[in-house]
């Protein structure tokens, strides 16, 4: 059979150019499951694992059965009801048990057997009913496999080196938890340009495309591959002249990340003498020396969700608080800003239960469950401030919507610190707390909101998102997704000029100050720090390094001046041209015509 080579076109989200072969995930990974044998000794053991990972779905869903119950009412918790009746259920369970007897294999793989036949049994059913109970039961299969795995890493400990993940979707969960094995580049159906799985692959440097349509149904597993990280294309069964351009391709991406490297001890200072922070954000505190290797001055966002991940029970208060002072104590001298829980969205832990949301970008998100469930909030508060004694600590709150949401959180900010002082615990009492302005009804009330926050951090990601009603995470909108929309360009200039009339400092944190265009606009618009991917800080550096800040704030002025995404892209364009040529003129001198 003569196998051709074929290019797919995605979206992409994390540059760099990726080659090996395809590892295919044809579910989410915590449900595709290797077989993996066991010995006679290791039976019971098996046996037991798989009871407790029972047992823990089981209290977990009557927790959220119970606050469904509260929320909403008995009968929609009756759907949580029929999710535990299924963990009882002998065709399933027991049946398991006697597979990991007779078979000597890991219960991932023999529950999720089970799992399949059922569902291919309820497919053949007439009743409307019984047929749409497959997502029920994939739901609460999801649960207890995560929470037999403990984290997905196990599943793909043993991928090849070369291994690029082609899948319909991972969470960011699972995304968090692949990162750490051996993987040359990700794939995926879906997924959007500021998706977390998106900006997570970003933050370990692992060349990414989404959104590409179907991938999976016309791939096998092990075809060669390639995944270009900066254009969007991914080949597969590549040509050996394809194979040989993109060598050449690789090469000249690792000269330019070389030559962005010299740059490490400069400052992000403009040709005019203006110097800007920039600073990195991250997900783990793994990430904290690329931030360092890339030259940030301090972490402008620590998304601390995904320390909650892949685990079986959320992160006490002291391994918070070791973390947050490690995360101090490697960034000295420079401030770390950690940002509360932001649970919700497309970030979701077994080990947090919480009820589902029809629409959960919109429903019991980041700072709403907080307030909602101060046994999780306030262990996370006090590890902060017991940080803070440490070294330059910022708290930063996610979500807030207006001014109530964030005086209820100074009020249980307040109540934490008074439980600090009376046990005689050591923190900062000036401690720093901002707010992110990522959600439209903040930024128009940033005036009244700036006089009670110490700062404000300008989420783009979501603040994108909610304004223009398109979903960061999903590809067949992410044509409309636009940075450079007038709506978001005068939200951006109204939030930064009520922060400065308070004389709050206003950063920006969400992916847009990743991009060097974005931030030399975003600096021209008056932002006082950019927090990015760390991977992104040389780049940004070397333009900035470049114009000059009176250069960069005519750019601002002129765009906001614009009424259409198409007349602000054209003058970026011009005034980018304009620029490019300066710098050539600089570089060789004026070009005498021939
Ligand atoms: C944002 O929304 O811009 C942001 C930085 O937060 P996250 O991407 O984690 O939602
Ligand atoms: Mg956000």
């Amino acid at each position: 059979m003569i196998v051709q080579e074929r290019t797919y076109e995605g979206i992409p989200v994390s540059a760099g150019i990726g080659a090996g072969r395809v590892h295919l995930l044809t579910r989410t990974p915590a449900m595709s499951h290797e077989p993996s044998a066991i010995d006679d000794s290791e039976i019971e053991a098996e046996v037991q694992r798989f009871r407790a990972a029972i047992d823990l779905s089981r209290e977990q869903l009557e927790k959220i059965r119970r606050q469904v119950a509260e929320a909403i009412d008995d009968k929609h918790a009756e759907i949580i009801t029929a999710q535990m009746l299924f963990l009882g259920d002998i065709e399933v369970v027991d049946k398991t048990i006697d597979d990991i007897r007779r078979e000597k294999k890991n219960a991932e793989f023999l529950f999720n057997r089970r799992i399949d036949e059922l569902i291919q049994m309820m497919s053949r059913f007439d009743d409307e009913f019984l047929r749409a109970r497959d997502s029920d039961i994939f739901d609460v299969a999801h649960r207890v496999t995560n929470n037999l795995l403990q984290a997905t890493a196990s599943l793909l400990a043993n991928l090849a080196p070369d291994s690029v993940i082609v899948a319909h979707d991972l969470a960011p969960s699972e995304t968090a938890a692949l990162i750490r094995e051996h993987v040359a580049a990700f794939v995926l159906e879906k997924g959007g340009p500021t998706s977390h799985t998106a900006i997570m692959a970003k933050a370990l440097e692992i060349p990414a495309v989404v959104g590409v349509a179907n991938i999976t149904s016309y791939i096998d597993k092990d075809t060669p591959i390639i995944v270009d990280g900066l254009t969007g294309h991914v080949i597969t069964n590549p040509k050996p002249e394809t194979i040989e351009y993109y060598r050449n391709e690789q090469v000249a991406f690792t000269e330019l990340e070389k030559e962005l490297e010299l740059l490490l001890d400069q400052l992000p200072e403009t040709l005019d003498g203006y110097s800007i922070r920039l600073r990195a954000n991250i997900e783990l505190p793994e990430e904290l020396e690329h931030a360092a290797k890339h030259g940030a001055r301090g972490i402008g966002l620590f998304r601390t969700e995904f320390l909650y991940m892949n685990r079986a029970a959320p992160p006490s208060e002291d391994e918070q608080f070791e973390i947050y002072r490690h995360a101090l104590e490697v960034m000295h001298p420079h401030s770390v800003v950690f940002r509360t829980l932001d649970l919700g969205g497309d970030k979701f832990f077994s080990n947090v239960p919480m009820a589902p949301d029809i629409n959960p970008f919109m429903g019991q998100r980041a700072i709403r469950f907080c307030l909602q469930q101060p046994d999780i909030f306030h262990p996370q508060l006090r590890a902060m401030l017991r940080a803070s004694a440490y070294g330059r600590t910022r708290i930063l709150i996610p979500m807030i919507s207006g001014l109530e949401e964030f005086l209820e959180v100074k009020r249980h900010l307040r109540q934490v610190k008074e439980e600090l002082k009376t046990a005689n615990i050591e923190f900062d009492p000036n401690v720093e707390l901002g707010a992110m302005i990522e959600v439209p009804s903040a930024a128009v009330v940033a005036d009244t909101l700036a006089t009670e926050a110490d700062f404000f951090s300008i989420g783009t990601n979501d603040l994108i998102q909610y304004t223009l009603a398109v979903d960061r995470g999903n590809e067949k909108v992410a044509y409309l997704y636009e940075p450079l929309h007038p709506a978001i360009l005068r939200l951006i200039r109204a939030i930064i000029s009520a922060g400065h009339e308070s004389g709050i400092m206003v950063c920006v944190c969400g992916e847009m100050a990743s991009d060097p265009t974005m931030a030399i606009i975003l600096l021209g618009m008056g932002v006082d720090e950019l927090s990015m991917s760390a991977v992104s800080v040389p780049s940004v550096k070397k333009l900035i390094r470049s114009i000059r800040l009176s250069e960069a704030k005519l750019l601002a002025e002129e765009i906001l001046g614009q009424p259409t995404i198409d007349g602000v892209k054209q003058i970026v364009r011009r005034r980018l041209k304009i620029h490019a040529a300066k710098q050539k003129m600089k570089k060789f001198g004026p070009q005498r015509p021939a």
